[in-house]
């Protein structure tokens, strides 16, 4: 058996082992004993029936490599890449195999060894480099998308069928673009304050891509704080919480980002630091362990870490003051994993919804398991991403609700995408946005409160072709509860 850091391939080229101090550690790989209760958990092994593409043959690939008995290359790594890092696994693991941090470390060793051209070395850079960690330069980018919509270019683009001609999927992922908002959240130190006497005050995570892609919804989140007596203040100088960047093993990057974040927060006074992304809150829950051997950030990104809470665990935890508004209609829940399975939150959203009178929670067949969404998965895995997306709006459409709720801005982003795509013409929603409606229903209770409308669908260039769908879908033999009978 390989050392950790070492070299193992008997120096054969092709052959060299996992190496450097971001190797995933052998106490960690060989706690696997191969018992395969996480077989059925994985949504990649559920699709294709492959070892490969399971939990276990991912670890046994990785221990092949530590071993030096397969060198890495793209055979190996596909496998790797094929893992939506969704944590499924590590949640039924019976041995606790910290699976989420193999993974990450294994990710490390392919971004240092796999072969990428110039371009592909430069495009990433900008991406992870330049884009994500400078909200300017993604404010840019996504402010051009947005005239790209409002100006009625996408229009045109998508009745001329101009990018079916551009090779590699283009016209199918621009098909997937989520209507942009007329309005972005910015993180600028501003201060939300609490209605009444202040319970509490909490510094909110703005992250990178939510506050541009649901700008209106991040707003949402600290009006449903503030309605409960918690002051926010948003700080200017945090940035991206490096998800991404460990999603595809840029670690380096993460630890940089991750530093700016503690600086960022830790100058505040505050009770606890809210996010309202699954993704960024077990990003900034692991910080401690991101800089455990960092002199001079470990203490601190550990104190940063132990205060972080996700909107739905704080929200319930506070608690909230039940909404009076009456919301009438069918919701189900989707969990986005980075909230079941790594921060094992799935009661207090749940709790939350059913404080809503006249909300009622039909849940779907396999709520835990993942969307399709995760990282950069939709746009490098795009075959497997929609085949689960399929099977997630099959199990919406079986509950018969007319609204989704979820907690993370990737899964809403997705199931949204499903909804246009195939149907069911469902609306997708924040858990805090039904609260905040629920909260502003209070002034006419009494009178029935309608479906929510989808984010930013005022002006939505897919309406039409939506309320095409809902009667396709509407005229289809059967009622709904009679298909799910089936
Ligand atoms: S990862 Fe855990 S559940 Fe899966 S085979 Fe290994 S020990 Fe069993
Ligand atoms: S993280 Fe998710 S996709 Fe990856 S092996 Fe585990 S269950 Fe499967």
């Amino acid at each position: 058996m390989a050392s950790k850091g070492s070299i193992s391939g008997g120096g054969t080229s092709g052959l060299a082992g996992f190496i450097g101090p971001d190797a995933p550690a052998e106490e960690d790989l060989y706690k696997c004993v191969h018992c395969g209760f996480c077989l059925q958990a994985c949504p990649t092994y559920v699709q294709t029936g492959l070892e490969t593409e399971s939990p276990r043959g991912r670890i046994a690939l990785m221990k092949a490599v530590n071993e030096g008995r397969i060198g890495l290359d793209e055979d190996v790594y596909r496998h790797w890449d094929m893992c939506i890092q969704c944590r499924a696994c590590e949640d039924v693991c019976p041995s606790g195999v910290p699976y989420g941090r193999l993974i990450e470390k294994t990710m490390v060793q392919v971004e240092m060894r796999r072969k990428v051209s110039r371009l592909g070395r430069l495009v990433s850079w900008l991406i992870l480099g330049k884009i994500l960690p400078g909200q300017s330069a993604l404010t840019g980018l996504v402010g051009a998308l947005r005239l790209y919509q409002k100006s009625g270019l996408q229009r045109v683009v998508r009745i001329s069928q101009i990018l079916k001609l551009v090779p590699g999927g283009v016209a199918e992922l621009e098909s997937s673009l989520p209507v942009l908002p007329n309005a972005f959240f910015a993180a600028q130190g501003q201060v939300y304050h609490a209605h009444g006497k202040p319970r509490a005050s909490v510094a909110l995570l703005s992250g990178c891509v939510m506050p541009l892609i649901h700008g209106p919804e991040m707003r949402t989140v600290a009006r449903v704080l503030n309605r409960n007596g918690v002051e926010v203040v948003v700080p200017q100088s945090q940035v991206c919480c490096g998800a991404i960047h460990t999603h595809v093993g840029d670690i380096e990057r993460t630890r940089e980002l991750a530093r700016r974040n503690v600086d960022a927060f830790l100058a505040l006074p505050v009770d606890a630091v809210i996010t309202a992304s699954a993704g960024c809150g077990t990003r900034m829950k692991e910080y401690g362990d991101l800089l455990a051997d960092d002199p001079d950030y470990a203490e601190r990104a550990a104190e940063l870490s132990a205060k972080v809470r996700d909107i739905h665990e704080y929200l319930h935890d506070l608690p909230i003051e039940p909404p009076k508004g009456r919301l009438d209609f069918e919701v189900t829940y989707q969990d986005a994993c980075h909230l079941t399975h790594t921060q094992g939150i799935g009661a207090q959203p749940r709790a939350l919804l059913k404080s809503i009178p006249g909300l009622t929670l039909v849940e779907m067949q396999n709520s835990t398991r993942c969307c399709g969404a995760g990282g950069t998965y939709t746009v490098t895995q795009r075959e497997m991403s929609l085949r689960l997306l399929d099977d997630k709006m099959t199990s919406i459409s079986q509950t018969g609700a007319t609204v989704v709720a979820t907690g993370n801005p990737g899964c809403l982003m997705q199931l949204q995408y499903g909804a246009q795509r195939n149907g069911p013409p469902v609306t997708v929603k924040y858990v805090t946005d039904l609260l905040d409606e629920a909260y502003t229903a209070e002034k006419s209770v009494g009178t029935k409160a309608q479906p929510p409308k989808q984010p930013g669908s005022e002006d939505s260039p897919w309406e039409e072709e939506r309320d095409e769908l809902r009667t396709q879908w509407k005229s289809r033999p059967g009622d709904r509860r009679q298909r799910r009978d089936r």
